[in-house]
């Protein structure tokens, strides 16, 4: 039976990674994924129709790092894309993240740079400590706009009140004061030119690398000889959820087909307080070519995205404080999913150099 240096459980931006930068390091790797394709949340396939489709919701690259945009480089071509996201609120199409452009629109005011800096101060409420999203949001554009753009999205996307949400997660919204509708401010917005899982084909085509598909950890954990282990899946689940259950949300994405050049003049249109759906997204702007078009429903299908609630924050510290000890004890490494907050590549070819 084959022994490996590395056995490393999810083949996506994580797993992935460093499963290249251990490969080319010398070791050896048994990379493994319990779905039937590599590249995790952020796989995309060619549908019956030709057209580029993310299985799991958009995933728009974006980092600050030099080092990992040309690290990925290395296995993909780009295409420029900057994203932009409205919002459906009162009839109207507003920008998000709330700038200049929102406000002037839905107030039917003309406030330049300095006007705009008086609205908010005077809308914002002054809340400390800073506890949840609620106050979070409330801190910085105040109840009105809360109201509008947050509270139902937050409601539909995450099943909770804004209150019961980590800080974190509305933290990652800026407020503009000048007219930038970008959804991102990063300084490397692009997409790969043929999708991230073709990105991610060339990045495991290496002969240290061997990958099985349709693997569980559990079947092969006993099974397999490895002398150390990565683990990229949820962290509870590690654990047999003996230390206890994260909760999770699970999302369904319904794609249409339309025969139309162009449904909406941007990526994203969300619907906070419309519809039984989050959000619309035109898969054309992202890729350039297609004409297919996402809704983005809640309905609960499989578990994808782990909620950061405010409830949940001492269970994933222990959660991780386990972790750390057997990282410590076991030769084992965890890597924390958070699909939210390990913004794509930024932090994983960032933080990982092989031993
Ligand atoms: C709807 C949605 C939209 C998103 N949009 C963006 C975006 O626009 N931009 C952005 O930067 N990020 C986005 N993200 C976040 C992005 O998906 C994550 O940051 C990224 O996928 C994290 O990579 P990962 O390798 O840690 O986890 P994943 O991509 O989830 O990969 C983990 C892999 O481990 C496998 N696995 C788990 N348990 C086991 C097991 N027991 N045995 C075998 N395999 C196992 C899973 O099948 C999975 O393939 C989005 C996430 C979601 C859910």
């Amino acid at each position: 039976m084959n022994s490996y240096d590395y056995l490393i459980v999810g083949a996506g931006f994580a797993g992935g990674i460093c499963a290249r930068q251990l490969a080319d390091a010398g070791k050896k790797v048994l990379l493994i994924d319990k779905r039937d394709h590599i590249a995790g949340n952020a796989y995309d396939f060619v549908d019956a129709h030709g057209f580029l489709i993310h299985k799991y919701g958009p995933h728009i690259f974006h980092t600050n790092s030099k080092k990992v945009f040309e690290y990925l480089s290395k296995f993909t071509d780009w295409r420029f894309y900057e994203h932009r996201v409205l919002a459906h609120v009162n009839n109207q199409l507003l920008p998000l993240p709330i700038n200049r452009t929102t406000v002037n629109k839905l107030y039917k005011k003309d406030f330049d740079e300095v006007g705009i800096e008086i609205f908010f101060k005077n809308v914002r409420y002054e809340i400390n400590p800073i506890r949840n999203s609620e106050d979070v949001v409330l801190s910085s554009v105040g109840k009105e706009l809360c109201e509008l753009f947050f509270r139902g999205y937050t409601r539909k996307q995450w099943g909770l009140d804004l209150s019961e949400l980590s800080a974190g997660v509305a933290a990652r919204i800026p407020t503009r004061t000048n007219d930038d509708d970008r959804y991102f401010a990063d300084t490397y917005q692009f997409m790969p030119a043929n999708g991230y899982t073709k990105m991610f084909e060339k990045m495991l085509q290496h002969p240290k690398i061997h990958i099985e598909l349709n693997k569980d950890f559990k079947h092969v954990r006993h099974n397999v000889p490895y002398k150390k282990l990565i683990f990229t899946g949820p962290v509870d689940e590690y654990f047999d959820y003996k230390l206890g259950k994260l909760p999770y949300r699970s999302l369904r994405f319904e794609h249409q087909h339309l025969k139309v050049d162009q449904l909406q003049a941007v990526g994203t249109v969300n619907y906070p307080n419309d519809h039984d759906y989050t959000r619309i997204t035109e898969f054309k702007h992202l890729s350039g070519i297609s004409p297919v078009v996402e809704l983005l429903l809640l309905k609960n299908i499989r578990p994808i995205l782990e909620i950061p609630t405010t409830q949940y924050q001492d269970l994933r510290m222990s959660l991780c404080i386990n972790s750390t000890k057997r990282l410590q004890t076991k030769s084992q490494m965890f890597i924390l999913l958070d699909a939210w907050r390990n913004i794509v590549t930024t932090t994983w070819t960032k933080l990982w150099a092989p031993p």
